[in-house]
Parts: C-alpha cells; sequence; structure tokens
C-alpha cells in the first residue's frame, strides 16, 4: 500500500492552549479520510501544519515517502481549506484560465474539470453571481486542475443548504472514484459516516479512534432482554463469562457484552437456568451514539 501521508506525534501549541497533542495517523492512496470532532478539536490546527500554513510546535509529518521538501510535496496536493475567494467581476472559467497560468497548467483541463463539479454550462457567469455552494464547487475544479494526488477539504459543506451539501458530498464520491485520495475535515458524523472510508476522530486535540469507520461501530453490541422476574434473571447473568455490563432501563434488561454471545446461546443458557424470557432483541450501538461515547468528557477537570 503506498503512503500519502504520516503524521507522527504532532503537536501544537497556540500560546497556553494545547491545540493537538501526539497526533498520529496515516494516509493511504486510494481511501477517503475523515477528520471528526466538535468544533474546537484541532482539525484545521492538523490540516494547516501539514499544508505548512500552520507552525507545528513538535511531532513530525511526511509527505509521500519523505523523500521530497514539503513545498515540492505540495504541487501534488490540492486543498481547500478557506472559503473559495476568486475575482468576482471574472468568470468561472476566466478564473480558472488564470489559475492554470499561475500554476503552468494546460488549459484542457478547464473543461473536464467544470463538468466534473457541474459547473460546465455556468462557465461565462461571473463569480460574484454564483451561490456559496457553486462557489464551493468552482474551488474545488480549480483544486483539481493539476490533478492531485490528495484532495483536502475543511468543512466543505459548512453553510449550504440541504441540495448543496448533497451535490458536494456527491463530488467528493465521484472524485474519490476516480482514485483521488480525500482528506476532509468535519464536525458532522453523518458528513463522514456517508463520504469516508476511514476516520480519525479528534476530541480536544487527541486522537481517541483512527481505523475504519465500519470499525468504528463494530463493538459486540449489547441484548435487550425481560423476563416475568427481571431479578432472578439478573443473578444468573451476573455470572456468565461473556457479559461485561449488566443495568436496568425501563423495565428491561441491558447486557453487555465482553466477546461474543448470540441471541440463542443467551436465551438457551436463561432457559437452562430456568428462566423464560418474554423479550430478547440483540441492538447494537448506531455510529451516532458510538461517536458520542467516543467523544463525551471523561476528565473532571474538563
Ligand atoms: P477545529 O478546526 O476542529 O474547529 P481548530 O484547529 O480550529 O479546531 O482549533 C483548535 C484549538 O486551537 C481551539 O481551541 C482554537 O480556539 C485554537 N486555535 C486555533 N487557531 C488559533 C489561533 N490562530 N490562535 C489561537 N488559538 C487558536
Ligand atoms: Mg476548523
Amino acid at each position: 500500500m503506498e503512503t500519502i501521508l504520516t503524521i507522527q506525534n504532532l503537536s501544537k501549541k497556540y500560546g497556553r492552549i494545547q491545540a493537538l497533542k501526539n497526533v498520529s495517523f496515516s494516509i493511504q492512496k486510494g481511501h477517503v479520510y475523515g477528520i471528526l470532532g466538535p468544533n474546537g478539536s484541532g482539525k484545521s490546527t492538523t490540516l494547516g501544519i501539514v499544508l505548512n500554513v500552520v507552525n507545528k510546535t513538535s511531532g513530525d509529518y511526511k509527505w509521500f515517502d519523505g523523500n521530497v521538501q514539503t513545498h515540492d510535496a505540495l504541487k501534488k496536493v490540492g486543498a481547500i481549506i478557506e472559503r473559495p475567494n476568486f475575482y468576482p467581476y471574472m468568470t468561472a472559467e476566466e478564473n480558472l484560465k488564470l489559475v492554470c497560468k499561475i500554476k503552468s497548467i494546460n488549459y484542457s483541463k478547464i473543461e473536464e474539470k467544470l463538468n466534473l463539479v457541474g459547473l460546465m454550462e455556468r462557465k461565462d457567469s461571473r463569480f460574484s453571481t454564483f451561490s456559496l455552494g457553486m462557489k464551493q464547487r468552482l474551488a474545488i475544479a480549480s483544486a483539481l486542475l493539476n490533478d492531485p494526488e490528495i484532495l483536502i477539504l475543511d468543512e466543505p459543506t459548512n453553510g449550504l443548504d440541504p441540495q448543496g451539501i448533497h451535490q458536494i458530498r456527491d463530488i467528493i464520491k465521484e472524485i474519490a472514484s476516480q482514485g483521488t485520495t480525500i482528506l476532509l475535515a468535519s464536525h458532522l458524523l453523518d458528513e463522514v459516516e456517508k463520504v469516508c472510508s476511514h476516520v480519525v476522530v479528534l476530541r480536544k486535540g487527541e486522537v481517541l479512534y483512527s481505523g475504519s469507520v465500519d470499525g468504528m461501530s463494530a463493538n459486540e453490541g449489547f441484548f435487550e432482554v425481560s423476563s416475568n422476574d427481571n431479578l432472578a434473571l439478573k443473578s444468573v447473568l451476573y455470572n456468565h463469562p461473556s457479559i461485561a455490563e449488566i443495568k436496568d432501563e425501563d423495565g428491561k434488561v441491558l447486557i453487555y457484552l465482553k466477546s461474543e454471545l448470540s441471541a440463542s446461546e443467551l436465551n438457551q443458557f436463561l432457559f437452562s437456568k430456568n428462566i423464560i424470557l418474554s423479550h430478547l432483541v440483540k441492538r447494537k450501538n448506531s455510529l451516532e451514539a458510538q461517536f458520542l461515547e467516543l467523544t463525551k468528557n471523561t476528565n473532571p477537570k474538563n
């Protein structure tokens, strides 16, 4: 597997504010990564450091195999970390021509990228007449002009209406399907779940989880059960080796597992102890519940 970016023990302090603390993760070619975390968790700081616009305090990062200078490596990176800004009185096409000129890119790329973001019909409209969603799409087209290895986006759907959000997400998926690696920062779990294959969860500058989006919800799950004698039910459950915790909730007993246990195994076990269940459901925490669990404050000082 080809590595695009490696971040090791990256820390950042703004004066006394610790924005990042020992952040480590890596990005492999061809995947879509989300940096997910609430506002202020350090997402933009992380992107700013690897894009060389924010100075790190300590730690390291390297682009590609580490043998190219950051300055040269960044020529293969397309990034949008601020609100899109183009010349308002110039058309979409004229703005992109200017970018091509500055970066020595062939004009032939313009049509391809405008088509990709669905702005070909509007190429002759002035930038000032564009909606925020169209401005964002033009920024994506611009960042892709030189066919970068990786596209970096900071909160790409912030401030857009539902239709605009949908369009941007579809475009991101389309770009990913063409093989471009993507790294996007978002505070929206839903967005990361819909768009990304991998996720780094940040809270207060620290990595809480890093891995596949599917893996984030792949816990053992829990059962919801009840019988006409829940006390007897619980006393039997306490000694089962697969059970980590038992909780009461609205007349139901919730059983959290520490190792795999099927519904029929549980049912059979209880039956052998003379417990007849009136209710048995196996549930898994939604990704949202997992995320809230991961990011809730565990440190009483916070
Ligand atoms: P996010 O993008 O996840 O919302 P940021 O990286 O913008 O988080 O911010 C992380 C922390 O660093 C926050 O506490 C924020 O207030 C602080 N911070 C960010 N930029 C600056 C700055 N230029 N000066 C001082 N503090 C900053
Ligand atoms: Mg931010």
